[in-house]
């Protein structure tokens, strides 16, 4: 490992004003995807600004508007357990526990869930080319080995996914991202945060040059009545998702009044589809809808060869979680899976 510099940051200006000192300089909070992307030689950060001692960043207050600020330093753990996000808003709970393992929760921020970085195995080798890493150079994962890569959103450069789970919950929710940067604060709302490839497969994200992420926040309407995180993966624990979905409704009796479908594991971004949802509202709540907003949600799904096999599998995770969705209780420790 190369010599690198370290200063620990003071308040939000000072963090924007160190991380702005050299192209080299990167902001650090729980290290627990910078410090394996560095040893990968993925990244080679000259010096590190350690954010992990803002007060700014480390709460989790109520807003006005009823809605939750979650600060970006905030542990991933000590969010999935506050009280208010288990009883307001129990679907980021869920998604944020059904990540990585204990241990990592504990260390990572929620700042850092948002800009962790693909998990595909070319862009982790820097022997083989990739167009995420280094722009121009191909990408060998279209007609390679492809078991975990997107079906949704691709472009030729570039089939990678984003892993996080949090953040299909918090794309569900229509969270806000509130950074900070050399050109002052602004607000960006979750379907703007992240990006599809189209043809700079580099940037993962719509985040400027040293803009800081210093919270996000939550709207007032938690869904704690009918949602569901459902995780499919290769072990039970500790893996990433081949497919996710995090499922909201407001129903009034049997019909759906309000519905929210996010997917993990099939794209570069957490994937929404209005057009599903907007069918979903004033149905029924029944298999069969469920089923035809899984078709509009899948539409234009393409597969790579190994990863086929997503397709049918998204499609049954969306209407099993859906399901779920509408038994709540389900989703409570220790409760068996729906039927
Ligand atoms: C073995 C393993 C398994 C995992 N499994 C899962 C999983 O199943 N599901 C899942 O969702 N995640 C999983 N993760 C990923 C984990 O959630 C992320 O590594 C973690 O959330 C990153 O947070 P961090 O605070 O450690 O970020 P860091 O590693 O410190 O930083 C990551 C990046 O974000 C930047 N950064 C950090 N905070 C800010 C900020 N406030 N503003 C601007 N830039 C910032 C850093 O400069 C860096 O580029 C796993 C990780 C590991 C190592």
């Amino acid at each position: 490992m190369n010599n690198f510099g370290y200063k620990q940051a003071s308040n939000i200006d000072d963090a924007v004003t160190l991380v702005a000192a050299s192209e080299k300089t990167s902001f650090i909070a729980g290290g627990t995807n910078l410090i394996d992307l560095w040893k990968y030689n993925i990244t080679n950060p000259a010096e590190l600004i350690d954010i992990n001692h803002l007060n700014e960043l480390s709460n989790i207050e109520q807003l006005e508007n009823g809605g939750l600020r979650l600060g970006a330093g905030v542990k991933n753990a000590d969010t999935a357990y506050h009280p208010i996000v288990e009883q307001k808003y129990p679907l980021l709970s869920k998604a944020i526990l059904a990540g990585a393992s204990a241990q990592i929760r504990n260390m990572a921020t929620n700042g850092g869930n948002l800009l962790q970085r693909t998990r595909c195995y070319y862009f982790y080798d820097p022997e083989v080319p990739c167009n995420k890493r280094n722009p121009g150079s191909g990408c060998p994962a279209k007609d390679g080995y492809n078991r975990m890569h997107a079906i949704l959103g691709t472009s030729e450069q570039c089939i990678a996914v984003f892993p996080s789970d949090m953040c299909v919950a918090l794309a569900a929710l229509d969270a806000v991202v509130n950074v900070s940067g050399p050109e002052g604060a602004r607000s960006i709302p979750f379907k703007e945060f992240h990006r599809l490839p189209g043809d700079r497969p580099d940037l993962d994200n719509n985040l400027k040059k040293n803009e800081l992420i210093t919270s996000i926040d939550l709207p007032e309407k938690g869904f704690e009545g009918n949602y569901s995180y459902l995780k499919l993966r290769d072990r039970h624990s500790y893996a990433f998702a081949l497919v996710s979905v995090a499922t909201t409704f407001t129903l009034d009796g049997s019909i759906i009044s309000d519905a929210r479908i996010a997917l993990g594991g099939v794209a570069h971004q957490p994937w929404r589809s209005f057009e599903a949802e907007q069918f979903l509202e004033g149905k029924t709540a029944s298999e069969e809808n469920f089923a035809l907003a899984a078709d509009l949600i899948l539409k234009g799904a393409k597969g790579f060869g190994d990863n086929d096999f997503k397709i049918k599998l998204a499609k049954k995770a969306i209407i099993r979680n859906c399901l779920m969705a509408l038994r709540p209780e389900t989703q409570l420790p220790g409760a068996q899976p729906a039927a």
